[in-house]
């Protein structure tokens, strides 16, 4: 997997089929990087998967099209009207090859209501801005029962070992917040260790895996007692054990973090 950084904190991807040098990207957030990476790694380019509309992950979708000509642009089919040029509109666990990789979309409306993770090859899943190392993204056309049922049942069914990229490089900052949720975790202050190493080199810390996100990261930890607590001490009229309710509760105080 080849990790582009982008603009402030995006991360666009680029990933090629060993047996057929076909190359997908995902989320073409500006063109100058993007095109430089795909230059550096075979100069093709065959197929771009977005997860969402927002201009800070399709912002170089247009230089692609211009350049690679025949190049398929997929989305969810919500997202055909405001992204330009989706050739190949998707619903809920549909899925699609790029050479002899295989794809499988994921409908996870919450942060947009067009909102698609990929699973490759059933290794690793690129979640754009619902799953985030340690976090989720905010909830601006969904609500939090949407985001649930997006982290802990559809992604949710996805294996420990499965590898996570997300859109963003938010991972301190989310572990600061998860370390405050569950204040007496191992897991998160190792996993906080680990990341400064990296972010002190200026490395990504991605990717991480299904396995350690449901271990520190708050929002997969809400049928959790320790996160329960955490959420009746801010609102005590919640009912603590429907984990809708306290992922409304710690996405709050996220948002005010
Ligand atoms: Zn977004
Ligand atoms: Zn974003």
């Amino acid at each position: 997997m080849i990790i582009i950084p982008c603009l402030s904190d995006n991360y666009s991807y680029l990933a090629r089929c060993p047996r057929t040098g076909a190359t997908l990207l995902v989320d073409p957030s500006e063109a100058g990087p993007v095109l430089a990476a795909i230059d550096a790694h075979g100069g093709r380019l065959d197929a771009v998967l977005c997860t969402h509309h927002h201009p800070d992950h399709v912002g170089g979708l247009d230089a692609l099209r211009e350049r690679f000509s025949g190049l398929r642009v997929y989305a969810h089919h919500e997202d055909t009207a405001r992204i330009d040029g989706v050739t190949h509109a998707l619903g809920h666990d549909d899925g699609f090859t790029v050479g002899a990789m295989s794809l499988r979309a994921l409908h996870v409306p919450a942060h947009t209501s067009g909102a698609l993770s990929y699973v490759l090859d059933e290794t690793a899943v690129f979640t754009g801005d619902t799953l985030f190392s340690a976090g989720c993204g905010r909830l601006f056309e969904g609500t939090a029962a949407m985001m649930n049922r997006a982290l802990n049942e559809v992604l949710g069914a996805l294996a420990d070992t499965v590898l996570v990229y997300p859109g963003h490089e938010y991972a301190e900052k989310n572990l600061r917040f998860a370390s405050m949720v569950e204040p007496e975790s191992d897991a998160i202050r190792e996993r906080q260790e680990r990341v400064a190493a990296l972010r002190a080199k200026s490395a990504p810390a991605v990717p991480s895996t299904m396995g350690e996100e449901r271990a520190t990261n708050p929002f997969l930890r809400v049928a959790r007692p320790s996160v329960q607590r955490y959420a009746r001490e801010r609102a005590d009229d919640i009912a603590a054990e429907d984990p809708s309710s306290v992922l409304a509760v710690v996405r709050a105080a996220r948002d005010r973090f």
